[in-house]
């Protein structure tokens, strides 16, 4: 077969004997929540069916659990009998007839669990759930083996081509290995050998049981990230047994779910850590699977093409853009929608026990509930707002067969979105405003850029749609007027510059924002200044792969102080699995947080504020007014008045929820109904 021109390492396919792989991409494994749906797996079906369509190589199903006691949560997924398998078929057979492959992985949660039936090896609570788990006796281990052992079988049952067995980010079986969750004494505990013996006799006996032509991806933590955690000798004695034991491939795993170094979110840079399956390549001879932050076809292609390893797993990016294989395959890099690795509508909404989708795609996993029509009349639609409600609508409804004219008041598109791209590690933003441009002016947009436009020429389209986005909230203080005062959008955007000694007026999401593109200072190398940043070890040869003289401070050259009125934590209202990472980087760059404020004037001293009863003069260069913002609704307002048909979305309905995905989720829902 002829090799692709722009990828020909990604599209050059894997041979595993048995059977084939079409090419280099693994979809990874996500939990969608639906799993535990009424009519979830019909749901899921078509999720996946849609991703094999899209031309992935080899597809992991989310955790399934081999027993009660290996749950996630209560009642969720678990594949134990042959009612159970035998509802999975639909997934398989979708999968199949779109021509693609999947693995079903199988999950035990172990201490991780969020239920009172949690097992551990050792009775050791995790500080990631609040139930302590009970010891699994002897009878207990030999029992959870055979139940994995069971749960594979029925899993090839159900058609799956395979298994991935979950040996990593800390659950039951990462949890055997390490001695920082493994005290036992008997024949499980103790030395490394009897550590490892739990996943090697798993593997074992699931490959003596299905036969030889069944994928068996056992997923190894390389690099734990936590103190005790495995050494890299370590590691590659247990990848050599785990090959011994009738893997076909090793997939690679990265830090604990407890471990508090960054593994995935968009401040992490891209393919940070495919240095660690490179290292252990080199042990092994079965293929490796890499991973973590790649989200592009071209990394994948520098990482396959430079021998790191064998295959790259994407899991959210195959939210964000079913068909990202294909468009690759096609040369079409730029109509490929990128996974900005914010992880607000995937990881979050799992950790809230809600169903995952993606904010830059709200379709992801709604495959059976936000459909498409074309339409039989189309109509003249004028939407004001190129923001990401704007952009998205006209998106919708552009390729339903409306005529949108998209009215903008800047000269480039993206509203507050852009930015966002501008925030240091959220350079990625910027891709998705790339992605609407293009693919708006291929459905054949009318754009108006530079353009207020006004009521009487609104008249003339059938429907209006208001996507004016949001204004910075005026706070009122007196001395607002000083030079010192600067916008947040005017500092962002770099219409205007700060001193060495700032002051943030609010704590918001935009005020961590702002912090962090305040104390941020350009590296030359930014992997290993994340490295250096977070205590991880290259040499891979600490316990856990973390440095023991831990973490480092960033260096910084600016004084910058966050303030806020009100009492309470800082940071409560960012992300679920992103909030700690934002806070931790305002402490490495000294932000001094100070909370229950009055803010008396501004004057050319400074900005003078007030905490109970004393009085203090903040002497800096600069205030960042980041209070929060408001709707922008004077045009809407007049098409009330003018009776026209108009609808409102995004920050301009409601500016309290200014956020992408929601801005995002309305314009789909709207350009998918209107
Ligand atoms: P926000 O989250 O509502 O925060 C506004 C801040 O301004 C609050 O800390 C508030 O603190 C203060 N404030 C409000 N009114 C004020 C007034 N009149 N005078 C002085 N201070 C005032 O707004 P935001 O930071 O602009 O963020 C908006 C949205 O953007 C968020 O909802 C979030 O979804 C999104 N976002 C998220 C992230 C992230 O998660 N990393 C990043 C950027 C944006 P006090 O009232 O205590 O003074
Ligand atoms: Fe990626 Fe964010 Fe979508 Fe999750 S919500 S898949 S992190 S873009």
């Amino acid at each position: 077969m002829e090799k692709h021109a722009l990828y020909p390492n990604l599209f050059e396919p894997l041979d595993l004997g048995f059977t084939q792989l079409k090419n280099r991409v693994l979809m990874g494994s996500m939990h969608t929540g639906l799993e535990e749906e009424k009519e979830g797996l019909k749901k899921m079906a078509v999720f996946y069916e849609e991703r094999a369509r899209g031309g992935v190589g080899l597809i992991v199903t989310g955790g399934i659990a081999p027993n009660r006691s290996g749950w996630v949560a209560p009642f969720s997924s678990r594949m134990s009998n042959k009612r159970h398998a035998k509802k999975h078929k639909i997934i398989t057979e979708k999968v199949h007839k779109a021509g693609g492959k999947i693995c079903m992985q199988i999950l035990h949660s172990g201490r991780y669990g969020y239920h009172p039936l949690v097992v551990a090896p050792s009775a050791i609570k995790s500080p990631i759930s609040p139930f302590k788990p009970r010891a699994l006796s002897q009878r207990g281990v030999m029992n959870t083996i055979a139940d994995f052992v069971n749960t594979a079988k029925l899993s090839q049952s159900a058609g799956y081509d395979g298994v991935e067995i979950m040996g990593s980010e800390g659950y039951l079986i990462n949890q055997f290995i390490a001695q920082h969750t493994n005290k036992r004494n008997d024949q499980w505990g103790g030395s490394f050998e009897n550590r490892i013996k739990f996943p090697i006799e798993i593997v074992k006996e699931i490959r003596k049981a299905t036969g030889p032509n069944f994928i068996i991806i056992y997923r190894l933590s390389m690099i734990d990230l936590i103190e005790n955690g495995s050494t890299k000798e370590e590691v590659v004695i247990l990848g050599k047994e785990i090959e011994k034991a009738g893997a076909t491939i090793i997939n690679t795993g990265i830090g604990w779910h407890e471990a508090r170094i960054p593994t995935i979110a968009t401040m992490v840079p891209k393919a940070a850590f495919t240095w660690v399956t490179e290292t252990i390549k080199k042990e092994l001879s079965i293929p490796l699977i890499t991973t973590n932050r790649i989200n592009d076809p071209e990394t994948a292609e520098k990482v396959l093409s430079t021998g790191q390893a064998d295959m790259v797993s994407m899991a959210r990016p195959f939210l964000a853009d079913p068909e990202l294989v294909n468009k690759a395959f096609e040369s079409k890099k730029d109509e490929i929608n990128i996974c900005i690795a914010c992880n607000q509508a995937c990881l979050d909404h799992v950790f809230k026990q809600k169903r995952a989708t993606c904010l830059v795609n709200p379709k992801a996993c709604y495959e059976t509930e936000l459909t498409a029509q074309t339409v039989n009349k189309s109509k003249r639609i004028a939407v004001i707002g190129a923001g990401m409600a704007g952009m998205s609508f006209s998106l919708e409804a552009l390729k339903r067969g409306h005529s949108v004219d998209l009215f903008e008041k800047e000269s480039t598109l993206g509203g507050q979105f852009k930015l966002a791209g501008r925030i240091p590690g959220k350079e990625d933003f910027k891709d998705s405003i790339k992605y609407f441009e293009r693919m708006l002016d291929k459905n054949g947009v009318t754009l108006h850029l530079n353009s207020n436009v006004s009521i009487e020429e609104l008249k003339e389209f059938d429907e209006i749609v208001i996507a004016s986005g949001v204004s910075p909230r005026n706070v009122i203080i007196p001395g607002i007027e000083n030079q010192k005062v600067i916008s947040y959008p005017d500092l962002i955007s770099g219409k205007r510059k700060a001193g060495n000694k700032v002051a943030i007026i609010g704590a918001g999401g935009i005020g961590y924002d702002v912090a962090e593109f305040l104390t941020h200072l350009k590296s030359n190398n930014e992997k290993q200044e994340f490295q250096a940043l977070w205590g991880i070890d290259a040499s891979l040869e600490s316990p856990g792969g973390v440095l023991p003289d831990g973490a480092k401070n960033m260096k910084v050259n600016r004084e910058v102080y966050m303030l806020k009125r009100s009492l309470g934590k800082f940071g409560s209202s960012l992300g679920k699995t992103t909030g700690w990472i934002h806070r931790q980087m305002i402490k490495k760059a000294h932000v001094n947080l100070i909370q229950g404020i009055e803010y008396e004037k501004i004057d050319d001293e400074g900005l003078h504020i007030r905490t109970g009863k004393k009085r203090h003069c903040l002497k800096v260069d600069n205030i960042i007014i980041c209070a929060g913002q408001v709707s922008n609704t004077s045009l809407y307002d007049e098409c009330i008045n003018a009776e026209l048909n108009v609808h409102i979305i995004g920050g301009a309905k409601k500016a309290s929820e200014l956020d992408a995905k929601s801005a995002i989720r309305e314009g789909t829902e709207l350009g998918l109904s209107i």
